[in-house]
C-alpha cells in the first residue's frame, strides 16, 4: 500500500482486490528504524472492512513488541518483524502467534539467511528484503537472490508450510529471478499502483512472467 493513493486507501484496497491481488501488504514505518513514517493501526483498521483479503503488517519499527498487538487488533492476519530489531526474536514471534496471527521474520539485504535458522520451526513466513527498507520505488538488489535460495533450502528442509516473500523493486522484469531463486510471494508497490494501464494489468504481468 506504500505506493497507493494515500487520500483513498480503502478504495485502493478494493482496486487491488478486484485486480487479483492475494493480500494487502502494509509497510509500517516509525521514523526511527527507517526515516519514513507511515500507516498507524487506526489507518489499517479503517481499511479493514473494505476487502476480504488477508492484511499483512510489515513492521519497520524499533519497538515491534509494543506495536504488533495493535496491528493484530486492527485486523492484520500476519505480522512480520525485522530480525535486526528483535534481540529476543524467538519471544517476539511467539507473542504474535499466541495473539492469534501468523508470524514472520524479515531480513534486510545485509542480514544472513542463518539469522532465521533457529526460528524456522515456529514461523509462517520469511520476508527477504530486496531493497534496503524505508522507501518505495527503489531498485531491486539482484545479489540477494543467493540468499533467497538459501532461505528456500532451509524452508524445504523444515518440511513446514512457510511463505517466502520478497519485497522491494519487484516488477515484471525482476520477479522471475526472485521466483526462480525460491520466492513464492511477491510484494509489489510502484509496479502495481504506478502501472499506466492500472493494477489489473500490472498484476497479470507480474503473474505471467513467473
Ligand atoms: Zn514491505
Amino acid at each position: 500500500m506504500l505506493a497507493a493513493d494515500s487520500s483513498r486507501l480503502g478504495d485502493e484496497c478494493r482496486n487491488i482486490a478486484e485486480a487479483g491481488a492475494h493480500r494487502v501488504h502494509w509497510d509500517v514505518m516509525d521514523g526511527v528504524f527507517v526515516p519514513n513514517l507511515t500507516f498507524g493501526p487506526d489507518v489499517v483498521a479503517a481499511c479493514r472492512p473494505a476487502v476480504d483479503l488477508p492484511f499483512e503488517a510489515h513492521l519497520m519499527v524499533v519497538k515491534p513488541d509494543e506495536l504488533a498487538p495493535l496491528y493484530i487488533e486492527a485486523g492484520c492476519d500476519t505480522v512480520l518483524i525485522h530480525a535486526e530489531t528483535c534481540p529476543h526474536l524467538h519471544r517476539s514471534l511467539a507473542a504474535i502467534s499466541e495473539a492469534g496471527a501468523r508470524c514472520g521474520v524479515v531480513i534486510n539485504p545485509h542480514t544472513p539467511a542463518s539469522s532465521i535458522s533457529e526460528v524456522v520451526g515456529m514461523i509462517d513466513e520469511v520476508l527477504v528484503m530486496t531493497v534496503n527498507p524505508g522507501f518505495g520505488g527503489q531498485r531491486y538488489i539482484a545479489s540477494v537472490e543467493s540468499k533467497i535460495a538459501a532461505v528456500r533450502a532451509m524452508i524445504d528442509a523444515s518440511g513446514r508450510d512457510i511463505d517466502l516473500e520478497v519485497d522491494g523493486g519487484i516488477t515484471a522484469a525482476t520477479a522471475p529471478a526472485a521466483v526462480a531463486a525460491g520466492a513464492n510471494v511477491l510484494v509489489a508497490g510502484s509496479a502495481v499502483f504506478g502501472h499506466r494501464e492500472g493494477p489489473a494489468i500490472a498484476i497479470k504481468e507480474l503473474s505471467a512472467n513467473v
